[in-house]
């Protein structure tokens, strides 16, 4: 999609905030549209039968109950003809997957890591990439766009990341890489949005969530790197620089364990994987998975209980100071040291829930993530439909 001058450009906002309108509230009819958006009757008559025709939005067979005449149609989110494509660069594999207009999986497909070098990973990306749009378009679907998320700090209008120290990358021109490596398997024309990982899995929540999702919303992601997406008043809170939600990397304790940011005591140091693994085995060497610990809680080892349910209160500390410094909403938890289940999580909430009794105040919404391992991968693609829907906002962003 390319929008030149301010008229398609007006009619892409209004067309969109028709989308936003129905996505929000599902079931309304041309008139409630004109009502909501303050457009004339005969502009959203047009406008939503081209979103019909372009496979946005869907008629319902359901009549909705009117009074006498012409009973209003309700209009719905066409799940079954658009396709968005997420991708979740982690750290030592990718997974890349197709999903509906509302959220569901239409594809996926998930590999080792080829190599750690930008250049191997995009273009592994762009082969499985590649693949997943070729099946979409098989079956019917037209795509909107790739996102990709990644772990480090990315310059969003450009499409670089920035940093990601734990792949050890610096100013990598990502989408632009990607665009050329898609480009020679003949995948044109397609947006590519790249952004942090975290980011990306907070609007995953937030864009496939039910109405209203509550604000602020944060997702905070453990893994080996722990970091937050924040989501305020309908947009990415990316900070000055674009490194806000670096949670991981506030301080819990003076002179803690050292971090891998080179400073003492960070959250990761307690509530990151690598950390836990440590903490567990007495060495850094050897990075226990999280299976093998879930094994060693399995067995009621009380070495890897006692580190694991440490963490889950360093945890609760976290969440604690999120809690004050954001007021959230919700607070969504995600990633795979989520999977050491009740020992870790439970800490955490034991550890919050004394800290709410002391000030007396009720605990914001807590939750596990909506789409578990697949959180990154789907809010990449989440971050297609993010941006799409807000023309007026992101239309620097186009390519
Ligand atoms: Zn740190």
């Amino acid at each position: 999609m390319t929008i030149t001058g301010d008229q398609s450009l007006l009619r892409e906002i209004n067309r969109m905030a028709l989308v936003r309108v129905v996505q929000r509230q599902p079931g309304l009819s041309r008139a409630d549209l004109a009502k909501e958006t303050g457009l004339t009757k005969s502009t959203v008559s047009l406008l939503v039968q081209d979103l019909i025709d372009e496979g946005w939005m869907v008629e319902s067979d359901v009549q909705a109950t009117g009074t006498a005449g012409r009973r209003p149609t309700p209009l719905s989110i066409d799940g079954s003809r658009l396709a968005l494509i997420g991708a979740d660069v982690s750290l030592d594999n990718l997974s890349v997957l197709a999903v509906s207009l509302t959220g569901e999986v239409i594809s996926e497909i998930a590999e080792p890591l080829a190599g750690g070098r930008p250049e191997i990973v995009i273009r592994q990306l762009a082969r499985l990439v590649g693949n997943l749009v070729e099946q979409a378009r098989r079956g019917g679907r037209r795509l909107l766009g790739i996102g990709v998320g990644v772990p480090g700090a990315v310059l969003t209008q450009q499409g670089v990341v920035k940093l990601a120290p734990n792949l050890a990358w610096r100013d990598v021109a990502f989408r632009s890489e990607l665009s050329i490596e898609l480009a020679s398997l003949g995948v044109e024309d397609l947006p590519i949005f790249v952004q942090n990982d975290f980011d990306v899995a907070a609007l995953g929540e937030y864009e496939f969530g039910e109405a209203p999702v509550p604000d602020p919303l944060i997702y905070l992601g453990l893994g080996v790197g722990v970091g937050a997406g924040v989501v305020v008043r309908d947009r990415l809170f990316l900070g000055a620089d674009g490194f806000a939600g670096e949670v991981g990397h506030s301080i819990l304790q003076l002179e803690g364990p050292v971090c891998s940011c080179g400073r003492r005591g960070c959250a990761e140091a307690f509530i990151g994987l690598k950390a836990i693994s440590t903490r567990i085995s007495g060495h850094a060497e050897d990075m226990l998975s999280v299976e093998t610990i879930r094994r060693l809680l399995d067995r009621e080892d009380e070495g890897a209980l006692l580190s694991v349910k440490r963490a889950g209160r360093y945890l609760g500390v976290l969440i604690q100071n999120l809690w004050m410094y954001f007021n959230p909403g919700r607070v969504v938890i995600g990633g795979p040291v989520c999977e050491l289940g009740a020992p870790f999580l439970d800490a955490a909430r034991s550890c919050l829930e004394a800290y709410a009794q002391d000030c007396a105040l009720q605990l914001p919404d807590i939750r596990l993530a909506r789409f578990g391992t697949r959180s990154i991968a789907i809010g990449a693609a989440a971050l297609v439909r993010h941006v799409l829907l807000r023309p007026m906002e992101f239309r620097f962003h186009e390519r």
